[in-house]
């Protein structure tokens, strides 16, 4: 016999194993015990007969243990007329019917949805009448209460060729699955919390909503919607209240709603909506104060009203992209830019906008790279005395030259290293470099200059920055009178306790600590008195106008004078005049730097002004 016919073998004989045991179910079923007259009457020994009948009993047993021991699998016989004649626990879970209610009740009045009724008593004739198998298959039967349930149902027929043909139908529960799939494709396309619709149903519903709109001649507004602090709100309140916040902000924003407008929520506190119909700058400026309407009304979180705030960001169709996403991509750019303008702020979409952003990240992704590649450098610019022009110190300027394109400035690249953390490795560098530099020009036997360098807010935030600062001095036998540096008063009122302790180290050991941009930041003249400084440096806007502004003299004037009441030396950066350099002899600034003295320039040439080798500048004299 072949592998195949063997197994087809065993199959049939396990198969009729099982028809002969449920057949035995089936008798016990209807006649409750089987008897044994018959066997009596043949004349086998009592012994014989009882074994047999503990045999058939264990059977029984065995079977009704089996099904009942599967809550989920409802097993029903029926007689040739359809009629219920068992009806296991799994049943009565199932359809809710118990046995007793169920038993000599018809298959088509219990379970069968009235659309299917027909087609069950046909399928059941057929077999009766021509053998015809009922196929097993997904359907939704009835519950007591009417309700439908998800079911695999199987059909198993005995006894075909008799008088009494039985069905006995073996349903499998599905609600689980069905709810299980049901939970995922609602996890796919919405929003657990709120039940908006995510992202990718957006994009879907977005796009053919721009169908219409292409079609009717319609403008449309995308509005990318960020919460304000929600961090913060989720912080201090939990994450419940943070929750309540979003499930009724979604509420506001359905309320407000048009039915063809459409509203999503994106991310953690960040919603976008799309209004159609939108033609004007005054049409768009509707749909924008919509939007902040939502907000009027205080929301109450944890027992309290609390006044919360968004920024937004717009993108019109179709003079700002064509497809959902390029549209969606650009409200998002626009509301990027708005966070940076602070709370509750709206900004639409430029493309001017859309490609800085684009250059910005094309930086930060390079700023590594260049610095591996020695694309960086130092330039130096002299700081003179307002009184002989004399150099006094040289500030240690940080230059980008990329291998290819034209050089990018400090003012662009320094943000994005801190905002990417290459800081502290280009920090680093500068400091190394500085050191180096310094080390080459004692060398060549010029002691005087110091070389100023600057260092960033976010440099100080690493640990022990100051300390390694100190430490790579020492590595190249460098002290206070060779290596200064430049803060902003920002950084100084926001360093944390430890930094201003190496701070008032460094002030101590007799190293140079310079406000730079004084002027700009918070400009507290109180905290000066506070803090570990040994240097003014004040802002070139003031500067600039100095000349033909009276307050921005008087705001210099003031500067100066209380730089000196409280014993810093005075710098004026930008000078590029004469008028302004008058100005600040008469204030008597003790240092200038600027283009009317001399631009930022690379080692080499401070080698040659150092060394005599050009005239230094005779500004002064006249
Ligand atoms: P800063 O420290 O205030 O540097 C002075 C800036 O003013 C320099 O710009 C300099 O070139 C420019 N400047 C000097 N004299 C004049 C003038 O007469 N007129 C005008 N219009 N500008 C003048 P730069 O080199 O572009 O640097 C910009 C800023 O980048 C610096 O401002 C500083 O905050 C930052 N920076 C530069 N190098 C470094 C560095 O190594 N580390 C850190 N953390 N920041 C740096
Ligand atoms: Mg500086
Ligand atoms: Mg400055």
């Amino acid at each position: 016999m072949a592998a195949s016919d063997s197994r087809h073998h065993r199959d049939s004989e396990r198969l009729n194993k099982n028809r002969r045991e449920f057949s035995g179910a089936l008798v016990l079923q209807v006649s409750e015990t089987p008897s044994t007259d018959g066997i009596d009457s043949h004349g086998a020994g009592r012994e014989e007969v009882e074994l047999v009948r503990r045999q058939y009993l264990e059977s029984e047993q065995r079977f009704r243990a089996l099904l009942e021991s599967l809550p989920k699998v409802a097993v029903q016989g029926y007689d040739r007329d359809r009629r219920v004649i068992y009806w296991n626990e799994g049943s009565t879970r199932l359809y809710g019917y118990t046995a007793e209610e169920a038993q000599g009740q018809l298959l088509e009045d219990l379970i069968i949805p009235a659309f299917m009724r027909d087609g069950v008593i046909q399928a059941h004739f057929a077999w009766i009448k021509d053998g015809v198998d009922i196929p097993a298959g997904e359907l939704e039967l009835k519950h007591k209460t009417g309700e439908l349930v998800s079911v695999f149902s199987q059909h198993l027929m005995l006894n075909e060729h008799t008088d009494s043909p039985l069905m006995f139908c073996v349903d499998v529960d599905l609600s689980d699955q069905k709810r299980a799939h049901r939970d995922l494709e609602f996890a796919t396309h919405f929003d657990r919390l709120t039940h908006l619709p995510n992202r990718q149903t957006f994009e879907v519903d977005l796009d053919s909503l721009l169908d219409s709109c292409r079609r009717q001649g319609n403008g449309l507004a995308t509005i990318y919607l960020d919460l304000d602090h929600f961090v913060e709100i989720n912080d201090a309140l939990g994450y419940d209240q943070g929750d309540r916040l979003l499930v009724e902000l979604t509420r506001r924003l359905i309320e407000c709603q048009r039915v063809t407008d459409l509203v999503s929520r994106v991310s953690s506190d960040e919603f976008v909506l799309a209004f159609p119909g939108v033609h004007s700058d005054s049409d768009v400026r509707r749909v924008v104060r919509h939007v902040q309407n939502v907000f009027r009304e205080p929301f109450v979180l944890d027992g309290r009203e609390r006044q919360v705030t968004a920024c937004l960001g717009v993108a019109l169709f179709p003079e700002n992209g064509e497809s959902s996403r390029e549209l969606i991509r650009n409200a998002d750019v626009a509301k990027n830019r708005a966070k940076v303008d602070g709370q509750s702020a709206v900004r639409f979409f430029h493309q001017k906008l859309h490609d800085e952003l684009v250059r910005q990240h094309y930086l930060s992704a390079r700023l590594e790279e260049a610095l591996d590649n020695g694309e960086f450098s130092l330039h130096y610019q002299p700081l003179v005395s307002a009184t002989s022009g004399q150099i006094e110190n040289l500030e240690a300027l940080l230059r980008w030259k990329p291998a290819e394109g034209p050089p990018i400035s400090p003012a662009e690249f320094i943000p994005l290293a801190e905002r990417t953390g290459v800081i502290h490795r280009l920090g680093d560098w500068v400091i190394e470099e500085a050191c180096r530099q310094q080390v080459e020009w004692r060398a060549k036997g010029f002691h005087e200059h110091r070389i100023d360098i600057n260092v960033s807010g976010r440099q100080l935030v690493r640990t022990g920055a100051l300390k390694s600062f100190e430490d790579a001095l020492q590595r190249h036998g460098l002290g206070p009178r060779d290596i200064g540096i430049e803060l902003t008063e920002n950084v100084l009122i926001e360093a944390e306790e430890t930094v201003l302790e190496d701070l008032r180290r460094l002030y101590h050991r007799g190293f140079r600590i310079a406000i730079d941009d004084f002027g700009t930041g918070y400009s507290s003249l109180s905290y000066l008195k506070h803090f570990p400084v040994t240097a003014l440096k004040i802002d070139r806007s003031f500067i600039h106008d100095a000349p033909t502004q009276p307050k921005d003299r008087a705001i210099m004037e003031g500067a100066i004078f209380i730089g000196h009441r409280l014993g810093l030396e005075v710098v004026a950066e930008g000078v590029e005049n004469v008028e302004q350099l008058s100005l600040l002899r008469e204030m008597h600034c003790d240092l200038v730097q600027g283009f009317f003295f001399y631009r930022p320039m690379p080692a080499k040439e401070i080698d040659r002004l150092l060394g005599g080798l050009v005239p230094s500048h005779d500004g002064l004299s006249s």
